[in-house]
This record gives structure tokens, sequence and C-alpha cells, in this order.
């Protein structure tokens, strides 16, 4: 039988209670594909800075290196809010995992399930069909380049007088651009074959060196998927325009923070939205929204985004593409038959098919 560890991380906020509906649908595909999944939950973020007092605690770091793929909810809270610079943050587990992880490549599928079409702001014939997924350079370009703010006597201020001046570097050496492409076009080949390549080559050097280095991966390597490069201002119209046309989109690290979020917004529904960040060490999956505490503790979060993580999971990580066809299958299932937990309900969903998070798991189950 083949045998998994998987490093859960169930964070603060509603994390608990939705990543239990993850283990729930990876066991039950477990047994059905003859695959064993053993868990190992360790601290990150809010909780661990009450346990250890630093929100990635090294123990973490050591139980997501010697698995084979870490699970994560989410992390955050009102308690640990604080604006004192010298104390932890639940965010810096989040980071600090990924760094260490090495994981520069954010994968963010973004799909609509034909029976929440109607959450969306955008018209129903405009999203009908809307399946892509944004590949998100991750650990490069203007959030880790050499930055600074200064105070400048001469010339900074209005008329020549002195003022601030300040500058963020965009930098990204060849192999950063190559690999995120190598992704990007084996993430296509398991889809329909198409990658567009999002940059700003008629301003910037970086970019030019981007679509050179993109074109050349995809000639030597993937020359069977549909390669097209767009500038970003054209991406963020043509995205909302005709998603649809979408399947691959690949990009550099701020470019793809802002289209990510543009593209989720396509959905309408956050409860939805899964996340895969990969690189060079264990693989990360995780939903796109946070840990909810304003609703933490009800049992009314809705785990599908989670579910949809462990989907990511099973491709991208263990190859059982099955078993993440059968987890969608289910997902798409319990949807189309009304059930909804109450952030994707709407005035016409009767009360007796809206349903707390495990009731939501075990009818995912129930499906698969
Ligand atoms: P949020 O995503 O937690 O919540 C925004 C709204 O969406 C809330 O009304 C919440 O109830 C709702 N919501 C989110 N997920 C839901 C779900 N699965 N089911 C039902 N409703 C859901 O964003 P926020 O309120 O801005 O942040 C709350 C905390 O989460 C903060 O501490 C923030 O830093 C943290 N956060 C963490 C991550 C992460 O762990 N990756 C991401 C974003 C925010």
């Amino acid at each position: 039988m083949r045998s998994y560890s998987i490093c859960l991380l169930p964070g603060d906020g509603i994390g608990p209670e939705i990543i239990a509906e993850g283990c729930k649908v990876l066991d039950a595909v477990g047994a059905k594909y003859g695959v064993e999944f053993r868990y190992e939950e360790a601290l990150l973020g809010g909780c661990a800075i009450d346990a250890t007092g630093t929100a990635f605690p090294e123990t973490t770091l050591e139980a997501a290196q010697r698995a084979d793929a870490v699970l994560l909810a989410a992390v955050g809270g009102p308690k640990w809010d604080t604006t004192d610079p010298t104390k932890p943050r639940p965010e810096q587990g989040l980071l600090g995992i990924r760094k260490a992880l090495g994981l520069y490549t954010n994968l963010r599928p973004v799909q609509i399930f034909a029976a929440l079409a109607d959450a969306s702001t955008l018209k129903p014939e405009v999203v009908d069909g809307v399946d892509l997924m944004i590949v998100r350079e991750l650990t490069g370009g203007l959030y880790f380049g050499a930055r600074e703010r200064f105070y400048d006597e001469a010339g900074a201020g209005t008329d020549g007088a002195a003022g601030q001046r300040a500058y963020d570097t965009l930098e990204y050496r060849e192999y950063e651009v190559e690999r995120i492409a190598r992704q990007a076009f084996e993430a296509a080949r398991k889809r329909r074959g198409r990658v567009h390549s999002i940059d700003k080559a008629n301003v910037l050097e970086t970019s030019r060196m981007w679509r050179e280095v993109v074109h050349r991966v995809h000639d030597e390597e993937f020359p069977e998927v549909e390669l097209f490069d767009m500038l970003v201002d054209n991406a963020a119209m043509q995205l909302i325009n005709r998603p649809a046309d979408f399947d691959v989109v690949v990009t550099e690290n701020m470019f793809g923070d802002i289209l990510s979020d543009e593209a989720a917004q396509i959905t309408g529904s956050l409860g939805m939205l899964a996340s895969a960040s990969l690189g060079d060490g264990t693989a990360l999956y995780e939903p796109s929204h946070g840990s909810a505490p304003d609703i933490a503790g009800q049992g009314i979060a809705n785990p599908l985004a989670q579910i949809l993580s462990v989907e990511m999971m099973l491709r991208y990580s263990f190859a059982l593409d099955a078993a993440a066809d059968d987890i969608r299958r289910a997902v798409t299932a319990v949807l189309d038959e009304g059930w909804r937990t109450g952030d994707i309900a709407d005035v016409a969903t009767p009360a007796e098919r809206i349903v707390g998070t495990a009731a939501m798991g075990d009818l995912v189950v129930a499906h698969l």
C-alpha cells in the first residue's frame, strides 16, 4: 500500500474546523484508492506564539521537512494583532515557512462551479466556463529586491528643497524565470495546454528577459503547449473581459499578486478558492482565505477551499489524478444538489440546504 505523511498546520480561527474536513476527505479517497495518509500536526501562527513565543517554531520546520506534503488551514486573528515591531505576528509563520521550504511557485486555480455562477459580479455568459490557473513567481522580483527610503538634502522636495527619496529594485535571474516557466508549462500539460505569459516587455528589461527565457524553455521542452505573450495592462482587462479564454497564466511576483486577486474575484466566493505553493522543499497547500475569526468555533465555516486544496495536493504532490478528479466531481455534485454553507447561500437557498462545516465535509465524502 502506498503511504504518505502529511504535516498538518491547523493554525488559528476556523483553521482546526476546516482542516478536519480536509483530512476526512483524504481518508475517504485513501480508502478508495488504497493509499494511506499519516498525519503529524504542528504549530504555526497565533497558536504557535501562544505555545512557544514564536510564530514559526523550529519543530514545525522539521515536521514540514520530513513530510511528503504540508496541509495548512489559516493563521492569524485579532488576539495577535499588534503594531509593536518587537512582538511576534502570526503572518511571520506563513512567510517563514514559504521561504524556509523554498516555495517559489504559487498556483491559484480559479474555477466557476456552475451552481455558484450567480455569486460573480460579472455576467453569467462572461464567467461561463471559467477555469484558469494563475502561476505566480513567489520568491523573486520587486518584493525581494533591495529597497531604501532616505532623506535627500538636495532636490527631492518641491522646488529643489530637501525631501524624501525611495526606491525598490525589480530583479530576476535567468534560473528563476526558467523554473517558474517549467512549472507553468507542466501545469498546462495537465490541463488544456495553453499558457499566457504576462509581462511588461514594452517597458521593463526584466520583462524582456522573462519573455526570452519563457520562449526558450517552451521551444526546447514544451513545444506542444500553446504559448501567448500578453502585456500586464492588457491582461488586467482581458481577465474580466473574456476570462474563459485563459488556461494557465504565468507571471512574476507583483503582477501575479495583483492579477490573482482580480481573477479570484471573478468567482465571487472566497470560501471556494484553493492554492498550492511548490518549490525546492515539501509543497504546501492551503485555502486562499484567512482564519475568519468572526465565525471561528461556530461550526459554520465553508470547508470547500480546504477540501479543494487537498485535491491539489493529490494532483501535484502524489500524481493521484483520478482521486483528485473524484474530489472535484464530489464537490460539484454537492453544489449541484443545492447544498450550501452560509457564505455561499443566497436568498433562494432553502433553509434545510444550508449546512455546517462537518456536514459539508460528510456530503463530499458521501459523493466520493
Ligand atoms: P478572512 O479571509 O479570514 O475573512 C474575510 C471574510 O470572509 C470574513 O467575513 C470571513 O468570515 C469570511 N470567510 C473567510 N473564509 C471563510 C470560510 N471558509 N467560510 C466562510 N466564511 C469565510 O480575511 P480577514 O478577515 O481579512 O482576516 C482574518 C485573519 O486571517 C487575519 O488575522 C489575517 O491576517 C488572516 N489571514 C490569513 C491568511 C492565511 O493564513 N493564508 C490569509 C488572509 C488573511
